[in-house]
């Protein structure tokens, strides 16, 4: 094994691994470098670019974990970290920046993990491809470690000098000045569930209005017919003991489905020919391809990708794109969920949620949202999104009946107003494309009369 650590102009150290000998061994990954006795003193703050965004003001409390023993975290890149860097700042005192330099995407996690003594420990594990027929393995990349000064954005400042001169920053849609032109001068957008007809979108095209739906980019039903009749569990992703990888979201009616391996042509195609109906059958403008901006390792021998770590995820995601613009042309819109550097060139909008972060998670989680990936990226992608809404959510025509709730839709209470606010001029201030969740003009204060009850 050969570690080297290069010292860079701006107090940042490269480190580079080797590691030989490794026919027969069978590592399916290398943490390098495992770095302990970080002092989570109470002023640091841990910034992370999961999604958007987010920062812990008091990691000490928050990594010793809810019975105080210690606690650990780790992100997974591409997808679930939007860029490759975490942040432990703590003001004018220094503070540790954290990244990696891979221009490729290969597969990677960072863990953060803390101890009941207030220590921290970072680490960044390295995902081999095809493990058991390596007998070496050296990242092409280096993990970069410095000193900064000051908060999270000093930080992202440092890693977006590195970022911006990536080829999936100068190829990006809105770089290249390729993205969507009815996307790119979107004005506002409104967010709801429910039927439209053919009709409808005609119409709306008339008043310069244009849509987009739901398409999930990655998930197929087991106990749906087409499953069986469509061989579809050959190209499912598979876990790391070759079963099918199940995953179930619904949750008044559970139904368990696969997430399909990206990397095979049968599933692209598959989802090219979905989106074809959709573009060209009913006039949709663009598709909202949920979980796109998230990758999996597939353990699959027979896919024709390395097996575990690599970046086939990706190629994947970039030939399906290309596809799906080849087959509906240029007005066509793409947007996934989430952030992502290496989505750039490929998908024109990115639904950055954690803006309305307070209406889905627990607020006594530690975390604040934090605009990371608009930091970072403003340049380079169109983010939008929010579950903001001044209604309570809609009911799903594919629940049952029984739990359709009573208050769908129905106005909040004018207390939740100043949220409604803030997120509105967070979206503002973040550089976003401003949302509106579930917005019924008929339901609307003013326009039942109620003038005085103000939201806006
Ligand atoms: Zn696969």
């Amino acid at each position: 094994m050969r570690a080297t650590v290069h010292a860079e102009a701006d107090s940042t150290t490269a480190w580079h691994i080797a590691v030989e000998g490794l026919e027969g061994v069978g590592i399916e990954r290398v943490l390098y470098p495992r770095l302990g006795g970080i002092g989570l003193t109470e002023m640091a703050e841990l910034s992370v670019p999961l999604w958007m965004g987010q920062r812990a003001k008091d990691p000490r409390n928050l990594l010793s974990g809810p019975d105080g023993k210690g606690r650990r975290f780790e992100w997974g890149y591409p997808g679930q970290l939007s860029f490759q860097m975490i942040a432990l700042t703590r003001g004018a005192t220094a503070g540790l920046y954290v990244a990696t330099d891979d221009s490729l995407a290969y597969r990677k996690s960072f863990i953060m993990s803390g101890d009941q003594e207030g220590y921290g420990r970072i680490e960044i594990a390295h995902q081999l491809a095809d493990p058991a027929k390596a007998t070496r393995y050296e990242p092409t990349y280096a993990v970069k470690l410095g000193v900064v000064h000051g908060t999270w954005m000093h930080a992202a400042e440092r890693y977006r000098a590195w970022g911006e001169r990536q080829a999936w920053a100068r190829n990006s849609r809105v770089a290249r000045g390729t993205a969507t032109p009815w996307l790119r001068e979107t004005g506002v957008w409104v967010w709801n569930r429910g039927r439209a007809s053919t009709e409808a979108v005609k119409k709306a095209h008339a008043a310069d209005v244009r849509a987009i739906v739901y398409m999930n980019q990655r998930l197929w039903c087991v106990q749906t017919p087409s499953w069986k009749h469509e061989n579809a569990e050959r190209y499912a992703v598979r876990e790391r003991d070759g079963k099918v990888r199940l995953e179930t979201y619904m949750v008044f009616d559970p139904s368990p489905c696969a997430p399909m391996d990206i990397a095979t042509k049968f599933w692209r195609d598959k989802y090219a020919g979905i989106a074809d109906t959709v573009v060209q059958q009913y006039g949709i403008d663009g598709i909202y391809m949920d979980q796109a901006v998230l990758s999996l390792a597939c353990w699959s021998s027979d896919h024709g990708h390395p097996m575990g770590g690599g970046h086939y995820w990706m190629d994947g995601f970039r030939a399906l794109a290309s596809d799906l613009r080849r087959r509906n042309g240029a007005s066509l819109g793409l947007a996934g969920e989430g952030g992502g550097e290496s989505w750039l060139p490929d998908l024109d909008a990115f639904l950055t949620l954690q803006v309305s972060q307070e209406r889905y998670s627990d607020p006594s989680s530690g975390w604040d949202p934090l605009p990371m990936f608009q930091a970072v990226y403003h340049h380079h992608a169109i983010t939008y999104g929010t579950y903001g809404s001044l209604t309570y959510p809609p009911y799903d025509e594919l629940w049952p009946d029984s739990t359709r709730p009573a208050n769908a839709l129905t106005l909040l209470d004018p207390k939740y107003r100043r949220h409604f606010l803030m997120e509105q001029a967070r979206m503002f201030v973040w550089g976003m494309q401003p949302t509106i969740a579930n917005l019924r003009l008929s339901s609307s204060p003013s326009a039942r009369g109620r003038s005085r009850t103000s939201y806006g």
